[in-house]
C-alpha cells in the first residue's frame, strides 16, 4: 500500500544514465520514492493519472531574494546602481517581519504554480532580525525546501556606504554573527530547511567579519554563498583594493570550496573558471537577471567544460519572475547566440542544471534532483496534452523550449501533494494574493517621494522611464 501512486506517466527521471520512461508507475511512501516500473499493480491512498503528463523532478532555483517578489513592477530598464540606489533601498529598509513573511508566502506560492520544488533565498535584510524568522517560517509552512541563506552586511548595500537610508540593513560583526549562528542552529536539518551564511559580496562586507564568516560557516559544516564577480564594477574594485580579482581575493580569505556557491561569475577570468573547478566551487547562473540589469554574460559552457557544477537561478526582481522554464530556455537560448553555436548550450544539459545539478549546488544531491528508489519526493507534472505540448516528440525540448511554468499541474514535495490539477493545496492562494496586495502598498507608501516618483513616472519620450522626471 502506497500513500500516492502516479501511474501510467512519461518518466524523465533524471538519474545518472538520463533514463526516460514510457507508462511509468511512481510509489512513493513515507515522503520517498518507493517504486518506479511498468504495471506496479499495488494500491495507494492517493491515485494520480499520469496519462498525457510528463514528470520530472521538481526544478531547483539556487539563488533569489523573496523579497523582491512583492516589489516587482518599479524598477526596470535600470543598470546595477540605479537599481539599488534609487529602487530597492527606498522601498526594503522599512522592511519589517509581518512583510518579510507575505512576500515569502508570495514567493512560495509563484513557485509552487511553475513546478520548482526546492530553492535558496539569500536573506540580508536585517532591518529586524526577526524578517528571516519570519520568511523561514512562510517557506516551511508552504511545504517547498528551502535553503535559507543568512545574509550579512557591514560595510555597504551594493556599494552604499552606510548612510541615510541605507543605514538600516548595514549591522555590526558580532551582532550579525550571534544570530546567523543562532538561525543556523535552530533551523538547519529541520522541516526541509538547510541554511548557508552568505555575506552580500566582497565589497558590502569587510575582511575581518567575511574571514569570521567562512570560519562560522565551516565550523557548523554549512554552505558559504556570496554573489561574485556579478557586475564588472566590482572586479576593477577589486583589483584597485586586493589586486586581486573577485574571486581571488575571496578565495585568498578561504572562501573556495565542495561547499561554497560563487552567485553569478559573469566577470570571471579564465584563471577563477579554474580556481573554481579546482577548488569544487559552485556557480549559480542568474541569465535573466544578468541580462536585465546589464551584467553581461557567463561563461557557462566554459565553466561546465571545466568541470564546474552550475545550476540556475531567478535572482530577485531583476528577472520578473519564478518560473525556471523561462529561465532555462533563456539560458540555453543566450549562450547559442553569444557563441553562435546552435550547440554552445543543449537542452539535456539546461534540463539537468534546472533538477540534478541544482541538488548539487545546493548540497541536496542526496535527497532530490532526480526521480530515483530511495530518494526524497520531490517531483512534479507537466500537462503534455494541450495545443503548446502535444503528445509525441522528443519530450526534453519539448519541456524546455515549449513548456511555461503554467503547465505544471501538479507539484510535490517530500511526499506532500502542494498542488493537484493546478489547484494549491498547501496555501489559500486567494488569500495570499490579497495580503501581498496589501503589503505591497505599504512598501511602496514607505519608499517616499523617490519611489512615487518611479511608480508615476510618464511614458517616456525617449530612453528608459526612471530618467523621466515627474511633474
Ligand atoms: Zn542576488
Amino acid at each position: 500500500m502506497f500513500d500516492i501512486l502516479i501511474s501510467g506517466c512519461t518518466l524523465l527521471t533524471m538519474n545518472r544514465k538520463n533514463e526516460i520512461l514510457d507508462d511509468c508507475d511512481i510509489g512513493i511512501n513515507d515522503g520517498r520514492i518507493q517504486a518506479i516500473g511498468r504495471n506496479l499493480n499495488v494500491q495507494a491512498e492517493k491515485v494520480l493519472d499520469g496519462r498525457d503528463k510528463y514528470v520530472l523532478p521538481g526544478f531547483i532555483n539556487t539563488h533569489t531574494h523573496a523579497y523582491q517578489s512583492l516589489i516587482e513592477g518599479v524598477g526596470y530598464d535600470m543598470h546595477f546602481n540605479p537599481w539599488n540606489l534609487r529602487y530597492l533601498i527606498p522601498i526594503i529598509s522599512n522592511m519589517t517581519p509581518d512583510l518579510a513573511g507575505i512576500s515569502g508566502e508570495l514567493a512560495a506560492l509563484e513557485m509552487i504554480k511553475s513546478g520548482t520544488t526546492a530553492f535558496s533565498d539569500h536573506w540580508y535584510l536585517h532591518t529586524d532580525f526577526e524578517n528571516i524568522e519570519s520568511v523561514t517560517d512562510s517557506f516551511e509552512k508552504s511545504g517547498l525546501r528551502s535553503h535559507m541563506v543568512f545574509g550579512f552586511l557591514n560595510e555597504s548595500f551594493a556599494g552604499r556606504k552606510s548612510t541615510g537610508s541605507a543605514q538600516g540593513v548595514l549591522k555590526e560583526d558580532a551582532e550579525l554573527l550571534d544570530r546567523a549562528e543562532r538561525f543556523v542552529r535552530s533551523r538547519h536539518g529541520r522541516n526541509r530547511t538547510t541554511c548557508g551564511l552568505g555575506p552580500g559580496s566582497t565589497e558590502d562586507v569587510g575582511t575581518d567579519l567575511f574571514r569570521n564568516i567562512i570560519n562560522l560557516g565551516r565550523k557548523l559544516d554549512i554552505s558559504l554563498v556570496t554573489h561574485i564577480a556579478g557586475w564588472v564594477e566590482i572586479v576593477s574594485r577589486s583589483l584597485e583594493k586586493y589586486r586581486l580579482r573577485d574571486l581571488e581575493y575571496a578565495h585568498s580569505l578561504g572562501f573556495t570550496g565542495e561547499k561554497s556557491i560563487a552567485i553569478h561569475g559573469v566577470w570571471l577570468s579564465e584563471d577563477e573558471i579554474r580556481l573554481a573547478a579546482d577548488t569544487g566551487t559552485k556557480i549559480a547562473h542568474n541569465p535573466v537577471a544578468n541580462m536585465h540589469l546589464g551584467y553581461g554574460i557567463a561563461s557557462v559552457p566554459r565553466m561546465i567544460k571545466s568541470g564546474i557544477t552550475v545550476g540556475l537561478g531567478t535572482d530577485g526582481a531583476a528577472s520578473y519572475t519564478y518560473d525556471m522554464l523561462e529561465i532555462g530556455k533563456t539560458a540555453a537560448m543566450l549562450q547559442k547566440v553569444d557563441k553562435m553555436d546552435a550547440e554552445a548550450l543543449t537542452a539535456e544539459k539546461v534540463l539537468q542544471m534546472m533538477t540534478v545539478d541544482g541538488a548539487a549546488v545546493l548540497g541536496l544531491e542526496k535527497d532530490t534532483g532526480s526521480i530515483e528508489i530511495g530518494k526524497r519526493a520531490d517531483l512534479i507534472m507537466i500537462d503534455n496534452n494541450c495545443s503548446n505540448l502535444l503528445p509525441g516528440g522528443r519530450a526534453v525540448p519539448k519541456i524546455l523550449y515549449s513548456a511555461r511554468g503554467s503547465d505544471v499541474t501538479t507539484t510535490i514535495v517530500d511526499g506532500r501533494i502542494l498542488m493537484e490539477d493546478r489547484v494549491v493545496l498547501s496555501m489559500n492562494e486567494k488569500e495570499v494574493v490579497r495580503r501581498a496586495g496589501e503589503a505591497q502598498a505599504v512598501l511602496f507608501r514607505n519608499g517616499g517621494a523617490e519611489t512615487a516618483e518611479l511608480l508615476n513616472a510618464p511614458w517616456p519620450d525617449k530612453g528608459a522611464s526612471w530618467r523621466t522626471q515627474n511633474g
